[in-house]
Protein backbone atom coordinates (compact mmCIF):
# COMPACT_ATOMS: atom_id res chain seq x y z
CA UNK A 1 0.00 0.00 0.00
CA UNK A 2 1.30 3.38 -1.01
CA UNK A 3 2.24 5.95 1.99
CA UNK A 4 2.22 9.21 1.88
CA UNK A 5 4.88 11.52 3.74
CA UNK A 6 2.88 14.33 5.60
CA UNK A 7 3.83 17.57 4.24
CA UNK A 8 7.17 19.34 5.88
CA UNK A 9 5.66 22.34 7.56
CA UNK A 10 7.56 25.18 9.29
CA UNK A 11 6.68 27.01 12.40
CA UNK A 12 3.80 28.85 10.75
CA UNK A 13 2.41 26.29 9.20
CA UNK A 14 4.23 27.05 5.46
CA UNK A 15 5.05 23.93 3.14
CA UNK A 16 8.87 23.51 1.49
CA UNK A 17 7.65 24.11 -1.82
CA UNK A 18 10.46 26.31 -3.69
CA UNK A 19 13.98 25.86 -4.04
CA UNK A 20 16.17 28.85 -5.53
CA UNK A 21 19.62 27.43 -6.21
CA UNK A 22 22.51 30.39 -6.57
CA UNK A 23 25.08 29.31 -8.70
CA UNK A 24 27.48 31.93 -8.79
CA UNK A 25 27.79 35.17 -6.81
CA UNK A 26 29.31 36.88 -10.09
CA UNK A 27 27.89 38.82 -12.54
CA UNK A 28 28.77 40.65 -15.46
CA UNK A 29 26.29 43.91 -14.63
CA UNK A 30 26.59 46.41 -11.41
CA UNK A 31 23.02 46.92 -11.33
CA UNK A 32 23.09 49.24 -8.99
CA UNK A 33 20.06 48.44 -7.26
CA UNK A 34 21.82 44.79 -6.27
CA UNK A 35 25.68 44.79 -6.75
CA UNK A 36 26.49 48.62 -6.61
CA UNK A 37 29.88 49.24 -8.55
CA UNK A 38 31.04 51.03 -5.07
CA UNK A 39 30.86 47.96 -3.62
CA UNK A 40 31.31 44.74 -5.60
CA UNK A 41 34.14 46.72 -7.68
CA UNK A 42 37.78 45.28 -8.79
CA UNK A 43 38.75 44.91 -5.19
CA UNK A 44 35.58 42.77 -4.28
CA UNK A 45 36.72 39.49 -3.62
CA UNK A 46 33.88 36.53 -5.13
CA UNK A 47 33.82 33.01 -3.79
CA UNK A 48 37.02 31.00 -4.62
CA UNK A 49 36.31 28.03 -7.11
CA UNK A 50 36.59 25.42 -4.64
CA UNK A 51 33.81 27.00 -2.49
CA UNK A 52 31.11 26.44 -4.80
CA UNK A 53 29.42 23.53 -4.81
CA UNK A 54 29.83 21.25 -7.62
CA UNK A 55 27.24 20.15 -9.93
CA UNK A 56 26.70 16.84 -8.59
CA UNK A 57 26.62 18.52 -5.21
CA UNK A 58 24.39 20.73 -6.33
CA UNK A 59 21.51 18.05 -7.65
CA UNK A 60 21.88 15.22 -4.55
CA UNK A 61 20.54 18.47 -2.78
CA UNK A 62 18.08 19.15 -5.10
CA UNK A 63 16.85 15.85 -4.96
CA UNK A 64 16.50 15.93 -1.15
CA UNK A 65 14.19 18.72 -1.22
CA UNK A 66 12.48 17.20 -3.96
CA UNK A 67 11.55 14.30 -1.63
CA UNK A 68 11.25 16.86 0.96
CA UNK A 69 8.38 18.06 -1.25
CA UNK A 70 9.69 20.30 -3.14
CA UNK A 71 8.08 20.97 -6.96
CA UNK A 72 9.73 24.30 -8.13
CA UNK A 73 13.38 24.90 -8.24
CA UNK A 74 14.76 27.74 -9.68
CA UNK A 75 18.15 28.58 -11.12
CA UNK A 76 19.78 32.16 -10.04
CA UNK A 77 22.98 34.17 -8.72
CA UNK A 78 24.51 36.26 -9.73
CA UNK A 79 23.97 35.47 -13.17
CA UNK A 80 23.81 31.96 -13.41
CA UNK A 81 24.61 31.63 -16.91
CA UNK A 82 28.21 32.97 -16.28
CA UNK A 83 28.90 29.43 -14.09
CA UNK A 84 30.61 27.53 -16.84
CA UNK A 85 28.41 24.66 -18.50
CA UNK A 86 25.35 25.53 -16.61
CA UNK A 87 23.68 23.98 -18.91
CA UNK A 88 25.43 20.33 -17.85
CA UNK A 89 23.39 21.08 -14.53
CA UNK A 90 20.18 22.00 -16.00
CA UNK A 91 20.76 18.83 -18.04
CA UNK A 92 21.19 17.10 -14.34
CA UNK A 93 18.44 18.80 -12.32
CA UNK A 94 15.82 18.44 -15.31
CA UNK A 95 16.14 14.53 -14.67
CA UNK A 96 14.65 15.26 -11.32
CA UNK A 97 11.09 13.94 -11.65
CA UNK A 98 8.19 16.04 -10.11
CA UNK A 99 10.37 18.86 -10.35
CA UNK A 100 9.60 22.37 -12.83
CA UNK A 101 13.04 23.61 -13.45
CA UNK A 102 13.36 27.35 -14.20
CA UNK A 103 16.41 29.75 -14.26
CA UNK A 104 16.30 33.91 -14.20
CA UNK A 105 18.82 35.39 -16.24
CA UNK A 106 20.08 39.26 -16.79
CA UNK A 107 19.68 37.58 -20.47
CA UNK A 108 23.00 39.97 -21.83
CA UNK A 109 24.35 36.29 -22.74
CA UNK A 110 20.93 34.29 -23.61
CA UNK A 111 21.14 34.63 -26.99
CA UNK A 112 24.84 32.43 -27.02
CA UNK A 113 23.02 30.12 -24.25
CA UNK A 114 18.96 30.06 -25.00
CA UNK A 115 19.47 26.20 -27.10
CA UNK A 116 22.00 24.63 -25.18
CA UNK A 117 19.86 25.24 -22.10
CA UNK A 118 16.42 23.89 -23.85
CA UNK A 119 18.36 21.06 -25.23
CA UNK A 120 19.71 20.37 -22.03
CA UNK A 121 15.91 20.06 -20.57
CA UNK A 122 15.12 23.67 -19.56
CA UNK A 123 11.41 24.21 -20.40
CA UNK A 124 10.82 28.22 -19.53
CA UNK A 125 12.96 31.02 -18.40
CA UNK A 126 13.03 34.79 -16.49
CA UNK A 127 14.93 37.19 -17.81
CA UNK A 128 15.21 40.95 -16.50
CA UNK A 129 14.61 43.84 -18.67
CA UNK A 130 14.49 47.34 -16.59
CA UNK A 131 14.18 49.69 -19.52
CA UNK A 132 13.64 49.72 -23.15
CA UNK A 133 15.87 52.67 -23.67
CA UNK A 134 19.69 52.56 -23.26
CA UNK A 135 20.00 56.04 -21.59
CA UNK A 136 18.26 53.95 -18.60
CA UNK A 137 19.06 50.72 -19.46
CA UNK A 138 22.66 51.31 -18.97
CA UNK A 139 22.85 53.93 -16.19
CA UNK A 140 20.90 51.08 -13.84
CA UNK A 141 23.27 47.85 -15.45
CA UNK A 142 26.23 50.09 -14.74
CA UNK A 143 28.43 47.87 -17.45
CA UNK A 144 27.68 49.09 -20.94
CA UNK A 145 24.88 46.31 -21.56
CA UNK A 146 22.38 47.82 -24.55
CA UNK A 147 18.83 46.78 -24.73
CA UNK A 148 19.13 45.18 -27.67
CA UNK A 149 21.54 42.51 -26.59
CA UNK A 150 19.30 41.60 -23.69
CA UNK A 151 15.95 41.39 -26.69
CA UNK A 152 18.03 39.29 -29.17
CA UNK A 153 18.34 36.78 -25.92
CA UNK A 154 14.49 36.93 -25.30
CA UNK A 155 14.16 36.22 -29.56
CA UNK A 156 16.67 33.52 -29.33
CA UNK A 157 14.75 32.07 -26.33
CA UNK A 158 11.57 32.45 -28.00
CA UNK A 159 13.15 30.93 -31.55
CA UNK A 160 14.78 27.57 -29.06
CA UNK A 161 11.04 26.96 -27.34
CA UNK A 162 11.30 28.22 -24.29
CA UNK A 163 7.58 28.45 -22.48
CA UNK A 164 6.00 30.78 -20.54
CA UNK A 165 8.97 32.90 -21.15
CA UNK A 166 8.66 36.00 -18.15
CA UNK A 167 10.33 39.36 -18.26
CA UNK A 168 10.53 41.20 -14.48
CA UNK A 169 11.89 44.33 -14.45
CA UNK A 170 12.31 46.59 -11.38
CA UNK A 171 10.80 49.84 -11.06
CA UNK A 172 12.88 52.44 -8.70
CA UNK A 173 10.89 56.16 -7.99
CA UNK A 174 12.74 58.99 -10.04
CA UNK A 175 15.16 56.19 -12.33
CA UNK A 176 12.76 54.27 -14.84
CA UNK A 177 8.77 54.90 -13.89
CA UNK A 178 8.90 55.71 -17.54
CA UNK A 179 9.76 52.06 -18.28
CA UNK A 180 6.37 51.14 -16.75
CA UNK A 181 4.61 51.92 -19.77
CA UNK A 182 7.30 51.20 -22.20
CA UNK A 183 7.91 47.68 -21.22
CA UNK A 184 3.86 47.10 -20.95
CA UNK A 185 3.41 48.75 -24.38
CA UNK A 186 6.61 47.05 -26.23
CA UNK A 187 5.44 43.20 -24.13
CA UNK A 188 1.58 43.46 -25.09
CA UNK A 189 0.03 41.02 -27.07
CA UNK A 190 3.66 39.00 -27.46
CA UNK A 191 2.91 36.05 -25.50
CA UNK A 192 5.54 37.13 -22.82
CA UNK A 193 4.57 37.71 -19.13
CA UNK A 194 5.84 41.00 -18.06
CA UNK A 195 6.13 41.36 -14.26
CA UNK A 196 7.13 44.53 -12.02
CA UNK A 197 8.76 44.27 -8.81
CA UNK A 198 8.65 46.91 -6.26
CA UNK A 199 12.43 48.17 -4.98
CA UNK A 200 13.33 45.96 -2.03
CA UNK A 201 15.69 46.25 0.91
CA UNK A 202 17.46 43.25 0.55
CA UNK A 203 20.97 43.38 1.14
CA UNK A 204 23.12 46.07 2.85
CA UNK A 205 24.49 48.06 0.06
CA UNK A 206 21.78 49.52 -2.28
CA UNK A 207 20.82 52.62 -0.27
CA UNK A 208 17.38 51.31 -0.34
CA UNK A 209 15.04 53.85 1.04
CA UNK A 210 10.73 53.65 1.20
CA UNK A 211 10.97 56.38 -1.13
CA UNK A 212 12.29 55.14 -3.99
CA UNK A 213 9.75 52.56 -4.22
CA UNK A 214 6.83 52.97 -6.78
CA UNK A 215 3.69 51.04 -5.13
CA UNK A 216 1.97 47.91 -7.11
CA UNK A 217 -0.86 50.25 -6.84
CA UNK A 218 0.45 52.97 -8.71
CA UNK A 219 2.11 50.66 -11.29
CA UNK A 220 -1.06 49.28 -11.95
CA UNK A 221 -2.46 52.50 -12.01
CA UNK A 222 0.13 53.44 -14.63
CA UNK A 223 -0.73 51.18 -17.12
CA UNK A 224 -4.72 51.12 -16.29
CA UNK A 225 -4.65 54.61 -17.45
CA UNK A 226 -3.75 53.36 -20.82
CA UNK A 227 -5.22 49.97 -21.40
CA UNK A 228 -8.06 48.55 -18.82
CA UNK A 229 -6.55 45.78 -16.62
CA UNK A 230 -8.74 43.28 -14.79
CA UNK A 231 -7.31 41.06 -12.12
CA UNK A 232 -6.92 37.60 -12.67
CA UNK A 233 -6.80 34.00 -9.82
CA UNK A 234 -3.92 32.81 -8.61
CA UNK A 235 -2.62 30.33 -10.29
CA UNK A 236 -0.61 28.30 -7.24
CA UNK A 237 -1.22 28.98 -3.30
CA UNK A 238 2.79 31.29 -2.44
CA UNK A 239 2.82 32.68 -6.20
CA UNK A 240 4.53 35.88 -5.39
CA UNK A 241 3.23 37.68 -8.06
CA UNK A 242 -0.35 39.42 -8.17
CA UNK A 243 -1.67 38.98 -11.74
CA UNK A 244 -3.95 40.67 -14.24
CA UNK A 245 -5.34 40.71 -17.87
CA UNK A 246 -5.45 43.19 -20.14
CA UNK A 247 -9.52 43.37 -20.73
CA UNK A 248 -8.54 43.32 -24.63
CA UNK A 249 -7.38 40.37 -24.04
CA UNK A 250 -3.59 40.95 -25.03
CA UNK A 251 -2.05 39.12 -22.64
CA UNK A 252 -1.19 39.20 -18.95
CA UNK A 253 1.19 40.97 -16.01
CA UNK A 254 2.07 40.65 -12.68
CA UNK A 255 3.47 42.90 -10.16
CA UNK A 256 5.36 41.70 -7.12
CA UNK A 257 4.42 43.97 -4.52
CA UNK A 258 6.85 42.77 -2.30
CA UNK A 259 7.39 45.76 0.01
CA UNK A 260 3.32 47.23 0.34
CA UNK A 261 1.84 43.77 0.52
CA UNK A 262 4.24 41.36 1.40
CA UNK A 263 3.03 37.79 1.04
CA UNK A 264 5.08 36.12 3.63
CA UNK A 265 2.39 34.21 4.94
CA UNK A 266 2.57 31.98 1.96
CA UNK A 267 6.32 31.80 1.45
CA UNK A 268 7.32 28.71 0.95
CA UNK A 269 11.06 29.10 -0.04
CA UNK A 270 14.35 28.34 0.76
CA UNK A 271 17.83 29.19 -1.05
CA UNK A 272 20.85 27.35 -1.32
CA UNK A 273 23.74 29.75 -1.77
CA UNK A 274 26.55 29.53 -4.28
CA UNK A 275 28.93 27.92 -1.33
CA UNK A 276 26.19 25.94 -0.12
CA UNK A 277 24.31 27.94 2.93
CA UNK A 278 20.43 27.40 2.90
CA UNK A 279 18.87 30.81 3.82
CA UNK A 280 15.01 30.25 4.85
CA UNK A 281 14.57 33.96 3.85
CA UNK A 282 15.68 36.43 1.59
CA UNK A 283 16.55 38.76 3.87
CA UNK A 284 18.22 36.23 6.66
CA UNK A 285 21.40 37.34 8.29
CA UNK A 286 22.50 34.02 8.89
CA UNK A 287 22.79 30.60 6.98
CA UNK A 288 22.75 26.97 7.44
CA UNK A 289 26.29 25.47 6.72
CA UNK A 290 25.02 22.48 4.44
CA UNK A 291 28.13 21.88 2.47
CA UNK A 292 30.22 20.92 5.48
CA UNK A 293 28.05 17.57 6.52
CA UNK A 294 27.78 17.45 2.46
CA UNK A 295 31.95 17.36 2.22
CA UNK A 296 32.91 15.29 5.20
CA UNK A 297 30.15 12.04 3.99
CA UNK A 298 27.03 13.05 5.88
CA UNK A 299 24.07 10.17 4.28
CA UNK A 300 21.07 11.06 2.94
CA UNK A 301 19.22 10.48 6.26
CA UNK A 302 21.21 12.91 8.34
CA UNK A 303 21.19 15.89 5.47
CA UNK A 304 17.16 14.94 5.34
CA UNK A 305 17.02 15.54 9.28
CA UNK A 306 18.67 18.26 8.93
CA UNK A 307 16.97 20.28 6.45
CA UNK A 308 13.83 19.10 8.07
CA UNK A 309 14.70 20.82 11.54
CA UNK A 310 16.08 23.75 9.98
CA UNK A 311 12.68 23.75 8.09
CA UNK A 312 10.72 23.30 11.14
CA UNK A 313 12.49 25.63 12.82
CA UNK A 314 11.54 28.63 10.82
CA UNK A 315 9.47 31.53 11.60
CA UNK A 316 10.65 34.32 9.12
CA UNK A 317 8.41 36.79 7.59
CA UNK A 318 10.68 39.78 7.30
CA UNK A 319 8.57 41.55 4.90
CA UNK A 320 5.38 41.70 7.10
CA UNK A 321 7.59 43.12 9.92
CA UNK A 322 9.51 45.24 8.22
CA UNK A 323 10.23 47.88 10.52
CA UNK A 324 12.76 50.60 12.18
CA UNK A 325 13.21 47.55 14.08
CA UNK A 326 14.49 45.75 11.33
CA UNK A 327 16.80 48.52 9.40
CA UNK A 328 20.13 48.23 11.43
CA UNK A 329 20.40 44.11 11.08
CA UNK A 330 23.43 42.58 9.08
CA UNK A 331 21.60 41.46 5.86
CA UNK A 332 23.09 39.20 3.21
CA UNK A 333 23.74 40.57 -0.34
CA UNK A 334 20.83 38.95 -2.92
CA UNK A 335 23.57 38.17 -5.34
CA UNK A 336 25.33 36.14 -3.41
CA UNK A 337 22.08 34.43 -1.45
CA UNK A 338 20.37 33.98 -4.76
CA UNK A 339 17.40 36.38 -5.81
N1 LIG B 1 21.28 38.03 -12.56
C1 LIG B 1 19.99 37.48 -12.77
C2 LIG B 1 18.99 38.53 -13.13
O1 LIG B 1 19.27 39.71 -12.88
O2 LIG B 1 17.94 38.18 -13.63
C3 LIG B 1 19.48 36.63 -11.64
C4 LIG B 1 19.76 37.11 -10.22
S1 LIG B 1 18.92 38.61 -9.76
C5 LIG B 1 19.48 38.82 -8.11
C6 LIG B 1 17.24 38.04 -9.64
C7 LIG B 1 16.18 39.11 -9.69
O3 LIG B 1 16.29 39.91 -8.53
C8 LIG B 1 16.27 40.05 -10.87
O4 LIG B 1 15.05 40.05 -11.58
C9 LIG B 1 16.54 41.38 -10.23
O5 LIG B 1 15.99 42.43 -10.95
C10 LIG B 1 15.93 41.23 -8.87
N2 LIG B 1 16.47 42.16 -7.89
C11 LIG B 1 17.76 42.35 -7.55
N3 LIG B 1 17.87 43.32 -6.61
C12 LIG B 1 16.61 43.73 -6.32
C13 LIG B 1 16.06 44.70 -5.43
N4 LIG B 1 16.81 45.44 -4.65
N5 LIG B 1 14.71 44.85 -5.40
C14 LIG B 1 13.93 44.09 -6.20
N6 LIG B 1 14.38 43.15 -7.05
C15 LIG B 1 15.71 42.98 -7.13
FE1 LIG C 1 23.56 40.94 -11.67
FE2 LIG C 1 21.05 40.22 -11.59
FE3 LIG C 1 22.10 41.57 -9.55
FE4 LIG C 1 21.73 42.81 -11.86
S1 LIG C 1 20.12 41.94 -10.55
S2 LIG C 1 23.58 42.88 -10.63
S3 LIG C 1 22.07 41.24 -13.31
S4 LIG C 1 22.66 39.56 -10.17
FE1 LIG D 1 9.62 34.83 2.30
FE2 LIG D 1 11.32 36.22 3.81
FE3 LIG D 1 10.37 37.25 1.52
FE4 LIG D 1 8.76 36.98 3.66
S1 LIG D 1 10.54 38.30 3.52
S2 LIG D 1 8.26 36.44 1.52
S3 LIG D 1 9.56 35.06 4.55
S4 LIG D 1 11.69 35.43 1.70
Amino acid sequence: MKTTQPRLQDALGRPLQDLRISVTDRCNFRCTYCMPREIFGPDHAFLPRPALLTFEEITRVARLFASLGVHKIRLTGGEPLLRKQVEALVAQLSSISGTDLTLTTNGAILAKKAQALRDAGLKRITVSLDALDDATFKRMNDADFTVKQVLEGIEAAQLAGLQPIKVNAVIQRGVNEHAIVDLARHFRGSGIILRFIEFMDVGATNGWRLDDVVSATEIQQRIAAHWPVEPLEPTAPGEVAERYRYCDGTGEIGIIASVTRPFCRDCSRIRLSTDGSLFTCLFASHGFDLKTPLRAGADDATLLQSISSLWQHRTDRYSEIRSEATQGRRKIEMSYIGG
